[in-house]
């Protein structure tokens, strides 16, 4: 029997489970035989075809990828294309240049990024934006960061002039939380990187 292929979910803090439960609603209903499980040590990292960084704090999800020893080997993972998705504190992990010493970026997404950029007067809020190959969809931001440069990744959605989704090959990242509403679209584009454009990583 074929085992649904695994995708990780770094769960130190954050928007841990809500990913995880859209990973496997999508299963539920019939999708990519996928199976979410969290992960903080290295070696639950073994044999994923993707991994999930959630939004949260990025200073602490920094500090404990670090502590756990995961924060290199999810680097390099990427490097051997293994899908990696970057929501919100996730993006600012994943990312080139974060502006920030306390959260220095992998640099697997040529971003540059803010973090915090909209202040505190609307530091959260829900707006409409149209996705490429997605389309419309109801974008939850939450003490957001901003993309000040994609770099060498594609643009993927904006919002009036501002980069709110970007991707570059087996790498996605956006500045708002995907996993706060009942859509699934995006995780299933992002499960279709492994699916339908062949990266995968494994060693199974
Ligand atoms: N403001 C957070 C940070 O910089 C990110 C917010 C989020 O992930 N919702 O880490």
């Amino acid at each position: 029997m074929l085992l649904p292929e695994r995708i990780g979910v770094v769960g130190f803090q954050g928007d841990v489970s809500e990913h995880i439960d859209i990973i496997n609603s999508i299963r539920r209903k019939g999708g990519i035989d996928v199976e979410a499980v969290e992960v903080r040590k290295p070696e639950k990292l073994d044999g994923v075809s993707g991994i999930i960084i959630p939004g949260g704090e990025s200073t602490t999800i920094y500090k404990l990828t670090q502590n756990y020893g995961i924060y290199d080997r999810i680097k390099s993972m990427a490097n051997d294309g293994v899908p990696v998705m970057g929501t919100c504190a996730g993006l600012i992990l994943i990312s080139r240049e974060t502006n920030d010493e306390r959260v220095p970026g992998m640099g697997i997404l040529d971003t540059e990024i803010r973090r915090n950029a909209y202040g505190r007067q609307i530091n959260s809020f829900i707006d409409n934006i149209k996705i490429d190959e997605i389309g419309d969809f109801q974008a939850v931001f939450i003490r957001a960061p901003v993309i000040s440069s994609p770099g060498r990744s594609r643009v993927m959605a904006r919002r009036g002039d501002e980069i709110v989704m970007v991707r570059q090959d087996n790498i996605i990242g956006m500045t708002f939380h995907p996993e706060l509403t009942r859509d699934t679209r995006i995780h299933e584009y992002f499960l279709g990187l492994m699916e339908r454009e062949g990266y995968i990583s494994s060693g199974r």
